[in-house]
């Protein structure tokens, strides 16, 4: 917990670490620890990957 701020995500005061990419500080919610990236960068990385290899359509994150 060596930094301060608020996650410039969502403005929690949790920050858990900041990205290895863009640099923001981001909660637990936002940071993967596996990419050391915050979401937003997983999203653009995740996006490029998933649309190349094969799309099921969202079955991984369909039902709630
Ligand atoms: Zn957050
Ligand atoms: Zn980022």
């Amino acid at each position: 917990m060596s930094v301060a701020g608020l996650c410039e995500i969502c403005g929690s005061e949790s920050v858990e670490d900041a990205c290895d990419r863009c640099g923001r500080l981001v909660c637990l919610d936002h940071f993967d620890p596996s990419t050391g990236l915050c979401t937003k960068c997983l999203a653009e990385f995740g996006k490029s990957k998933e649309e190349d290899r094969e799309r099921p359509d969202g079955v991984d994150e369909y039902q709630f």
